[in-house]
């Protein structure tokens, strides 16, 4: 089971979000949500960045 533990590549905080519970951890793939915001392209219909809730920065999706 992937722990997803991220970090801010600007700021260098945490974005591990709350803990899943675990009967519906099968659903994410992960023990943890992440407090990281998608930002969502409507012309490409995917989640195109991520944006970081501390300090706002923006970087692409991998
Ligand atoms: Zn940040």
């Amino acid at each position: 089971m992937n722990d997803n533990k991220e970090f801010c590549p600007f700021c260098g905080s945490c974005l591990q979000g709350d803990p899943i519970p675990e009967e519906d951890q099968h659903h994410y793939g992960a023990t943890h949500g992440s407090r990281k915001i998608a930002i969502y392209s409507l012309e490409e219909d995917r989640t195109v960045k991520w944006q970081c809730p501390d300090c706002g920065k923006e970087w692409d999706r991998e």
